[in-house]
């Protein structure tokens, strides 16, 4: 929804520059264009009105009153990892967070306060020095701003749940401007709806997490060939396991990667991300039943938890990309040839992420977050990546008819791997009572609907804050 008054002049966004501690960097100001740079090369084009990195939470409110005297659009971003290019709107503001990176560890209590500045990857190498973790997803580079908002699933997720499972308290600019604590006692709706609901109720400026003590683990990289069974196998395997074993299997062919045998490039692959974070000493019998389906590459080892990250360090993404992310509650051999079947007619580079969820994210009932899908047993994300623009019909058309042959009927999408995909899938995205739940809290706090370049949830009309 685009906002009325997009013509603000100049000067008016000088104003800025007299209030904000931070950086206000318009075109043509030394480091716009960096600061304009975001992971995905598809939204590099869009050029922000102005944007703000704030110095602190007072900076973001005084840029949320301004956006809504003046009636400008208003986008948010942390890591700048959104797959819909929400965070690099063409034209209005942009608060980017990225000067904020305080971290205060109590490690006694087992808690940190993080600005939302912090990648996952700054997070966990700062944490890993206590040997301690919370867990974020697979990519150093991803901010913890938006990942957490949206739920968080990664190396932990069956071990200790999702991001928002260790989320104790956070601070929040709402629309209003107002700086906000919010945790179980203070505001418990806007607490809830956060967890899950994405960037639609404010600027987080600071979350509060539990630590967990993990100093250790066994985990890594294993590569497996990618036939139907060997799919299956590795899934079924990865679901018997115990939660302190979490996995993230990517089919995909075989890239001239260095630690692979020549006669595996260009061939059909697992490409799995392990990380066992009980005792090491287990090691050897937790992964015994993934050796024994002979694997290419097998580079799991004890290891420090930060050193999982460094498989999945990113400088950018790619140039086009067509995603899809769904939840499956069936994996068999039937999924696993239906898998190898599309991924073999792909005609550029296409992966299909299977992790397979369960223990402690399932264990929280469903509706003590805005995160949904608690009881789906496999989080499925399909993509295809390639250079130019043009090309993309046809990778979409694969991507549909992968999809649908995927397809176990319940639906749903997990809301970070949404792209921008319409008001239908973001609705796939919180089922039923949630969807009902967060739009009468986006009302109370947001009525105008100012934080809108998002996965967006439209406010209802009515209600009072709590
Ligand atoms: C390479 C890659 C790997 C990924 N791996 C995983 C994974 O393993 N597990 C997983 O769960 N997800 C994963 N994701 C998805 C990721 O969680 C989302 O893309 C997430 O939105 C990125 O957060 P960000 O802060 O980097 O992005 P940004 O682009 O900065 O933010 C995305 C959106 O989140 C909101 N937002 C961000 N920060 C704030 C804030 N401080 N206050 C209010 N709103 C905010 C805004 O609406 C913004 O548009 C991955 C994404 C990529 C690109």
């Amino acid at each position: 929804m685009p906002r009325e008054s997009q013509h603000v002049a100049a000067q008016e966004y000088s104003q800025l520059r007299t209030v904000i501690k931070g950086q206000v960097l318009e075109p043509g100001d030394a480091g716009y264009d960096d600061a304009r740079t975001v992971f995905y090369g598809k939204f590099h084009h869009r050029r922000p009105a102005v944007i703000v990195k704030v110095a602190d939470a007072n900076d973001a409110s005084q840029v949320v009153n301004f956006a809504r005297e003046h009636g400008i659009d208003l986008a948010v971003r942390s890591g700048g990892h959104s797959l819909a290019g929400h965070s690099n709107p063409d034209g209005g503001i942009l608060i980017d967070l990225s000067l904020m990176k305080g971290l205060e560890f109590d490690v006694p209590n087992r808690t940190a306060w993080a600005e939302t500045g912090l990648t996952a990857g700054e997070y966990t190498v700062a944490a890993g020095k206590h040997g301690l973790a919370t867990g974020f997803g697979d990519t150093p580079s991803v901010g913890i701003g938006g990942l957490t908002l949206g739920g968080g699933i990664g190396f932990l997720v069956r071990k200790h749940g999702l991001t928002i499972d260790d989320l104790l308290a956070a601070e929040i600019v709402t629309a209003d401007g107002e700086i906000r604590h919010v945790d179980a006692n203070n505001h418990p709706d806007l607490f809830w709806a956060i967890r899950g609901g994405g960037g639609n109720f404010g600027v987080v400026t600071r979350f509060k997490f539990r630590l967990h003590e993990i100093d250790k683990i066994v985990g890594g990289m294993l590569i497996l060939p990618a036939t139907p069974d060997v799919i299956a196998e590795f899934i079924a395997q990865a679901e018997a396991a115990p939660d302190e074993l979490s996995t993230i299997a990517n089919v995909m062919v075989g890239a001239p990667m260095p630690f692979l045998p020549e006669e595996h490039h260009g061939k059909l692959i697992i490409m799995a991300l392990m990380a066992y974070t009980g005792d090491v000493s287990n090691g050897e019998k937790i992964f015994a039943p993934f050796r024994a389906l002979s694997p290419l590459v097998d580079m799991v080892q004890t290891m420090p938890y930060p050193e999982i990250y460094k498989l999945m360090e990113a400088e950018g993404g790619p140039p086009e990309e067509v995603a899809r992310t769904l939840f499956l509650d069936t994996f068999d051999r039937d999924v696993a040839e239906t898998v190898v079947e599309h991924l073999q007619r792909a005609s550029t580079f296409a992966v299909a992420q299977f992790r397979v969820l369960g223990g402690a994210m399932a264990r929280v009932p469903v509706d003590a977050t805005a995160f949904a899908h608690r009881s789906r047993r496999y989080m499925a994300a399909i993509g295809a990546v390639y250079e130019r623009a043009e090309e993309t019909p046809t990778h979409l058309a694969w991507l549909n008819d992968f999809v649908a042959a995927l397809n176990q009927g319940a639906g749903g999408a997990y809301v970070n791997f949404l792209s921008d995909e319409g008001q239908a899938r973001v609705r796939e995205a919180y089922p039923g009572a949630t969807w009902e739940r967060l739009t009468a809290i986006k009302g109370r706090y947001d009525p105008t609907n100012l934080f809108h370049l998002n996965q967006n949830i439209p406010p209802a009309t009515n209600g009072a804050r709590s």
